[in-house]
């Protein structure tokens, strides 16, 4: 077990650009004042606390994270309590015991909260949340989160809120938008990535990944079966010309596209990829690139999507540093792929980052790089010194020693080397 501070900023659903466009557009305001909208008074069971929604700075919690995909055991089913969050005091619509208030929403979150929860324990062998039997909580209609809806770290539950109706279908009741929030949930306790930059747009993907495993789970199909859905937010974007989904896993940029929200921005590799302070780093734009390797090695291994391909993207999850680059995530999933699934996995894996411009190879070339100019300055040191020497017999310690330094270059070069070639082979790559 290794401890880690993860930061408190929502994982939303939707990027801050696609709620300011609504927003620009939008027929209704939200009401009350920014402080209102930003803080809020919970009741969660018989426990009653003050919530901070700050953003800048985002709260800070300390988190353990563990990920024991060995484990063989299925764990037993997590509490789930799925609550009203339209009024300052929580009213609970249901656990799995009660029924206490009777709502037609309430009962789909629910039943989609109870199939990820059984995906994630059949498959992963894990709870979605802290990976213990701590209870899932949905909190809908939240206020905080109108057209969207977060995972909120340090609170540990999902927050749902409503939508314009001419923008948006419920998101409290889409399976892929339930399943993508408990994604981060599970992502949380399995490296907690940071949420900004690269390793942002790496939680956002490894969330769409989780929903789209689940959905591909439930429905029962392989990765490149042609009813195999790869949208994510499915349905959920109303009277659109593209495909009225929120995220395309296969074409990133085809999702969705109408005046309301603009067109869908996510490029599609990494020829698009541009530094940019929006959005902590454009994490839900550039999802889109990893989503995508995802997706061209999970049909191109032809299997589950949620079976050899899904295993060696969240064993990598957990492998890697929460700050990670799409290059170092890239390389723990060949590193993955070789170890438990061989060669041929590893380079379809190798392959699928390729196709989106993911260049791992730049990572593992830098030692034999550093052997290089190493080797290189050792070759001038001793034509120097040679030099040297020959019109001097006097400095023959100085050729010597620049003989010593040579051969220890030369050594060190081919060492890096070896060492270089055994590291690509255990990683499945071709040499
Ligand atoms: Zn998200």
């Amino acid at each position: 077990m290794s401890s880690i501070v993860v930061d408190g900023t929502p994982r939303t659903f939707l990027s801050p650009q696609i709620i300011q466009h609504i927003q620009k557009h939008a027929l209704q305001r939200d009401s009350g004042s920014f402080e209102e909208r930003n803080s809020f008074i919970e009741q969660r069971g018989s426990t009653q606390f003050f919530e901070s929604f700050s953003l800048d700075p985002p709260k800070k919690c300390e988190r353990m994270y563990s990920f024991p995909l060995t484990s063989k055991a299925t764990p037993s089913p997590s509490p789930i309590e799925v609550f009203d969050a339209s009024t300052f005091k929580l009213r609970k619509y249901r656990d799995r015991s009660t029924i206490y208030i009777s709502d037609t929403t309430a009962s789909i979150c629910f039943d989609n909260m109870v199939r990820i929860d059984s995906f994630c324990r059949e498959v992963f062998k894990r709870h979605p949340v802290a990976n213990s039997e701590k209870t899932m909580i949905s909190l809908l209609h939240h206020r905080l989160a109108k057209n969207n809806a977060c995972w909120v770290p340090h609170l540990e539950c999902v927050y749902f809120g409503d939508t314009d109706p001419d923008t948006f279908r419920p998101l409290d009741t889409n399976a892929d938008v339930i399943s993508h929030e408990f994604g981060h949930a599970v992502i949380q306790y399995a490296g907690g990535l940071q949420y900004r930059n690269q390793s942002g747009a790496l939680n956002e993907s490894l969330a769409d990944v989780f929903a789209i495993m689940t959905k591909h789970y439930l429905s029962k199909v392989k990765a490149n079966d042609p009813n195999a859905s790869w949208l994510v937010g499915e349905g959920i974007v109303v009277s659109d010309k593209a495909k009225g989904a929120l995220r395309s896993m296969e074409d990133p940029g085809s999702a969705y596209n109408n005046p309301r929200l603009g067109k869908d921005p996510q490029p599609k590799d990494m020829s698009d990829y541009r530094t940019t302070s929006e959005d902590h780093g454009g994490v839900h734009l550039y999802s889109g690139i990893p989503n995508r390797a995802f997706c061209l090695a999970a049909k191109a291994e032809g299997g589950a999507s949620w079976e050899k391909i899904g295993k060696i993207w969240f064993q990598a999850l957990e492998q890697g540093k929460p700050d990670m680059l799409f290059s170092q995530f890239a390389l723990h999933t060949l590193r993955v792929a070789h170890l438990e699934y061989g060669d041929n996995i590893a380079n379809i894996v190798g392959q699928a980052w390729q196709q989106v411009g993911v260049n791992f190879a730049k990572t593992i070339s830098l030692g034999q790089l550093a052997a290089f100019i190493g080797g290189g300055l050792g070759t001038a040191f001793i034509a120097n010194t040679t030099m040297v020497a020959l019109m001097d017999p006097e400095k023959l310690t100085s050729f010597k020693l620049g003989g010593i330094i040579l051969g220890g270059c030369f050594g060190g070069l081919a060492l890096a080397n070896r060492l270089e070639k055994r590291n690509l082979r255990a990683l499945g790559m071709q040499i």
